[in-house]
Parts: structure tokens; sequence; C-alpha cells
């Protein structure tokens, strides 16, 4: 029963939002070449409508005109110039009206503004891409009525109308049928869209594979497609239509990098259209607003962003999913709970790594710009996916010490090892240059052997979940004592410093450097560096230090061994008669600070120049004095 109401409802009027008459004025003001798209906003509105009116009819009886058809109708009238659009989808009270049309939409429309005040040169370009919502139809419009009635079997009608200057009124309306009409007034030089022709036209090239039949005029045919692209054989569609439905259903204007299109019948029934954009961010103009792919059940969309289909490592996967096994009237929380969902994921997954294994291996470029764009997020699966963990070890590529510039799968590293080589080799920096000058890879070097060059922030986490790959186990260059194989190479044995000076120039370092070393000794593994620094045993590892430091966890960096090169010719001359010992107070203070600088690690670089002064002006004043 209805509540009787106290007073008649009357026309009443109301003031626009600032924000919404702001958008209202870029776009009533404003030259664009691509108003037509007004239609797309206006159709996609009808279109949410109607599926969010068969979502009610689900779960709920009491819904007014069950058995209206769910489609949309377009009617236009020349001399009027006018546009009608109407659905019979959910229709809006009077209330929501108020909420809905009143005030800007989150979505497009805040986005738009912004990008207005960025880009104004060619915003006219970008508009075409843009979900600028409702608002957008006054791009092309004198004024606009929305009149609307409630699937609530009770509801009233009601009126909206605007001209896009500050106010709106909203009123009583009458209307039998369910749904929502969109009368427009074109502007005068708008006409060209009261026109049947350019209308199909627009339809065709925006909003065919809207899932609901769009009649036009006295029509008894859809015009548009609604083909279920995901539910055609493949050998029907072409490669337009593949790129058409990408763009439509996106609005991502660059082409995807691949498509993944497969049917199954067991163990479940199952189409799925899948793609790999183009690019990992989302530009600021896609349509989708979240990650997870569009859920059908038989060919119901039942949800828009379901992120359970696939693991949260391939979340930039875009694309439909639909299966007849789903139960229909299932809300979206049982659609999670249902038991159906893991084997969905489970051949979803499968499908995408094989997509991916056979780009590796068939196209290896198109691979690399996928590696480019992605490959942290496979690294990220290699972390954190326990079950596919393992299955992701040939999809890595790095950059090596031998081929810095370009890819390597693990499978290349290891068919370049050396004889007896058991061991994958990794430095962990902070970019590949900078690394390759390490003293840890000084005997590596030396011998020609390979090393992984380990400089994103995401290889910290990788490794944590990338101990071995195959048979042979990963280990940092820091940790280890000398690469396999080693044998003393001759041609480079250069005169060590007797021990009993050694042992004095150790001492002088502990004393100068103190606490911040837990101990100063000779290395066996350093050829041109002086020095580097290394982890005392039990230390936390290196990677996880630096998943500390990304982490922006509070961490002390923990004190470390400085390995010396006895054989090095600077540390020679320090121990010469004549140096002057403030001089080599701030050399040993230098070579710290240089270890800590290369290992990424200095905690104030800039606090070098001060001492790098002082050493320069001791060298000048020694030649001066020559
Ligand atoms: P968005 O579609 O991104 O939410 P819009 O500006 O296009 O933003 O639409 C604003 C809101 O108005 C919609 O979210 C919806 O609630 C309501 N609306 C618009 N058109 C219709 C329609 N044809 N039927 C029912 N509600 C509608
Ligand atoms: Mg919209």
């Amino acid at each position: 029963m209805t509540e009787p109401t106290p007073i008649a409802e009357e026309t009443q009027s109301f003031s626009f939002k600032a924000e919404t008459k702001q958008l209202l004025n870029i776009l009533i003001h404003s030259l664009y070449k691509e108003r037509e798209v007004f239609l797309r906003e206006l159709l996609s509105n009808a279109s949410d409508a109607l599926t969010r009116l068969r979502f009610e009819m689900l779960t709920n009886q009491a819904v007014l005109d069950p058995e209206a058809e769910l489609a949309i109708r377009i009617t236009v009238d020349k001399d009027q110039r006018t546009i009608t659009i109407q659905d019979s989808g959910i229709g809006m009270s009077r209330e929501e009206i108020i909420e809905h049309l009143g005030t800007i939409a989150e979505s497009g429309a805040r986005k738009f503004i912004q990008a207005s005040k960025d880009a104004k040169a060619d915003f006219s370009q970008i508009i075409g891409q843009f979900g600028v919502g409702f608002y957008s139809v006054f791009m092309a419009a004198d004024w606009v009525r929305v009149t609307s009635r409630s699937f609530h079997p009770q509801a009233d009608a009601v009126s909206w109308y605007a001209t896009g200057d500050d106010t709106y009124q909203v009123g009583p309306a009458e209307m039998s049928e369910r749904g929502t009409k969109i009368e427009i007034r074109l502007k005068e030089d708008a006409a060209e869209f009261a026109d049947e022709f350019r209308i199909k036209d627009i339809i065709h090239r925006h909003s065919d594979y809207i899932g609901f039949p769009i009649y036009l005029g006295e029509g008894k045919d859809p015009i548009n497609k609604r083909t279920s692209l995901w539910r055609t054989a493949k050998s029907e569609l072409s490669e337009e239509q593949y790129q058409d439905f990408y763009r439509q259903t996106t609005l991502d204007w660059e082409e995807p990098l691949t498509r993944i299109h497969f049917v199954t019948d067991a163990p479940v029934q199952l189409y799925a259209l899948l793609y790999i954009p183009a690019k990992a961010e989302r530009g600021m103009f896609a349509l989708r607003k979240e990650d997870g792919l569009k859920l059908y059940s038989r060919n119901i969309l039942i949800d828009e962003y379901n992120k359970d289909l696939l693991p949260e490592y391939l979340r930039f996967m875009q694309g439909v999913v639909d299966s007849e096994d789903l139960p229909l009237n299932v809300s979206r929380e049982t659609v999670q709970a249902s038991g159906l969902m893991p084997l969905l994921k489970k051949i979803l997954t499968g499908q995408v790594l094989k997509e991916l294994e056979s780009l590796a291996k068939n196209k290896p470029e198109k691979y690399e710009t996928f590696w480019r764009e992605f490959g942290g997020y496979i690294k990220q699966g290699v972390a954190s996916d326990h079950v596919d963990g393992e299955k992701l070890h040939d999809l890595l590529r790095f950059n090596t010490s031998q081929n810095p510039e370009s890819l390597s799968a693990l499978a290349d590293y290891a068919g370049r090892m050396k004889d007896g080589q058991k061991e994958i080799y990794y430095i962990v920096g902070d970019d590949p240059r900078s690394v390759l000058r390490s003293p840890h890879l000084d005997t590596f070097r030396d011998q020609g052997t390979e090393v992984l060059l380990l400089t994103e922030p995401m290889d910290s986490f990788l490794l944590m979940g990338l101990h071995k790959y195959k048979d042979y186990e990963l280990k940092n260059v820091a940790q280890v004592e000398a690469p396999a194989g080693e044998k003393p190479a001759p041609e480079t044995e250069v005169e060590r410093i007797a021990d009993a000076d050694f042992t004095t120039l150790i001492e002088r370092f502990k004393t100068v450097l103190g606490e911040r070393v837990t101990d100063v000794r000779a290395s066996k593994r350093l050829s041109q560096s002086v020095a580097r620094l290394v982890d005392p045993e039990g230390a936390l590892n290196p990677e996880l230090q630096r998943v500390y430091k990304y982490l922006g966890k509070e961490y002390e960096i923990p004190k470390k061994i400085l390995e010396l090169n006895p054989a090095h010719p600077l540390l020679k001359s320090l121990l010469q008669p004549g140096a002057e010992s403030v001089l080599q107070n701030i050399i040993i203070e230098q070579i710290f600070d240089n270890a800590l600088l290369v290992e990424g690690l200095h905690p104030d670089p800039s606090s070098l120049a001060e001492r790098i002064q002082q050493i320069m002006e001791a060298a000048l004043g020694s030649n001066k004095q020559n």
C-alpha cells in the first residue's frame, strides 16, 4: 500500500552543484568534432538500466510490466529536430532522478573536468574516448527531458527537464510503462543527429555490442549486431570484428597485444574471449574502471569486474567469460561462493599461460613487448602464487652481465653455463649500469661467468619465490665464495701486500671505521676493486634487506664486513711511509663510503662531496710540492 501523498507534487526547480555547472559549461561552450559520442553515453546508460532490471527480475517477482521486452527504441523527428531514446530498464524514482541526474557522476565527469584544464589544445581529439556520462548530451541539445518510471509496481512517473543552464526542473509525469525516456531537442547546428542513417552509423561504430536490441523508428529488426562475439565460432569472425569489439567494450584505442578466444565443454561449459592490452596502465579514458573480467551466465551479464576468474598476478587481462553451467538465479555473492569458480579459474589461467608460453616461443619479439609492460606481474606471480609460481619460471626474462642489453630466459642462461657450473648467479642492485661495476663481480668478470642483473624493485620480491630453476639453485654473487670451476688466473696474479703490513693496514681500518663495520678482512674475491662489503654470517639476506627498504619499513642497514683486496695498488700506496696520517684516515673513510655507494646502501651520498674536495685539495697540494 502506498502512503497517501500529503501535498500534491508539483514541478520544482533545483540548482545544479558547482562542479556540474562547470562541466555543463565546458560541454555547451566548446566545439567538439566528436559530439556524436553523446549517443553512446545515453545508450550505455540504457543498457546498464536494462541489465539492472534483468537482475531484479531474477530475484524479485514484483516488477512493473514483467512481460515487456528488454529493449531500446530510438525515434527521430527531422522537422522538430528531436531524438527520443527510450528503454524498458530499471527506471528512476523522483529521489533517484534528483540524485543521479542532479549531481556529477563519479565516473568520467570529474576526470573530464580535470583533463579539460590540462589539455585544452587537442581536447576535441580525446573527447571521443571519454566516458563523460549523461551530461554529454548537452554538447548537442538545446534542452533535454527525461521521463522515467521505476520498476517498483507502485512507483509514480517523474520528469526532469534542463536546458544546460544552472537549474533543472523535476515534476510529476504521465507514463504508463516501466523505464526511461530521454527526449532531446537538438541545437540548430546538431540537426544532423535527427537522421536515421546518421544514427545507424553512430551505433555501428560505438554501440554495436550492446546486449539488448536497439530499434530505430518503426523498425521491427534491431539495428545493432548484439552478437555475443565470444559465443561465435572463430571461423566466422573477422580480425576487424575482434578489434571493434575490443575497442567498443574497453574504449582502449590501442590494439591489444594478443587475444585468446576459446570454448570448452568439459569438465565445464565455458566461452572466453580474453585480451592482453597493449599497456599495463589503464588509460585515463578507459571504460573499465577496475580490474576483473566480465562474467556472463548464459549470455547474461552477472558481474562487470569479476576478480575470481584469474589469479591476482594476471589482473591486467581484459575480456569476457560466459558459462552455461553457472546457475542463473544467483546473486553476485553466491557466484563467488559457487564451487564452479575455482574450476573456471584453473581453466582460464591454464589458457592464458599457454598463450604466453607460445608467444615466448613463436613470437619472441612480441613476447619482449609483453615482458616490458607486464613482466612485473609475472614476477609477482613467481613471488606470491603458490599454485602457479613454478609454471612461470620459463616466462621470466633478465638482463645479464654478458648480455646486459638483451633479455635472456633462465633456459638461455642455463644453456650458456660454464662446464661444471651448478648454480645460477645473480646480483641485486639499483640499476643495470652501476651493478656491472660491483666489486662482487670481480672474479665473475675475470672468468667470464654470466650473472643475472636484478635491478628492479620487484626483483627482490621475485627472489623470495625463486630459489631454484630446474636443478640449479640461484645464488647471490655477494654471498658465494667464488664462482664454481674457478682456477686462479696466473696472468692477473699480482704481488700481494706482505702479511705483516696487511695486518697493520687492517688494524688501521678497524680503528678508523670503529663500530660501523663488524670486521675488516682480506678478500679472495677481488681483482680490480679495492674493497667490498659482505654480510656477516646469519645476517638478513640482501634481497630481504631491499624488500624492507621498498616496503618503507624502518630498518637499519645491518653492519657489514669490509673486505679488502690485498693486491690493490691503492692499498699499497696507503702503506707507504710518507702517507700522512690525516689523509690516510680520510682515504679509509672514502673507501668505506665508496663500498656503501656501489652497494646502493649509502644513507647520505651528498655528504661525500666535502670529503672528496679534501682529497682533491690534498692531491693538488702534493703536486705543487713536486
Ligand atoms: P554513469 O553511467 O557513469 O553512472 P552517467 O552520467 O552516464 O554516469 O549516469 C548517471 C546515473 O544516472 C546512472 O548511474 C544511473 O543511475 C542514472 N541513469 C542514467 N540514465 C539512466 C537510464 N536510462 N535509466 C536509469 N537510470 C539512468
Ligand atoms: Mg553512463
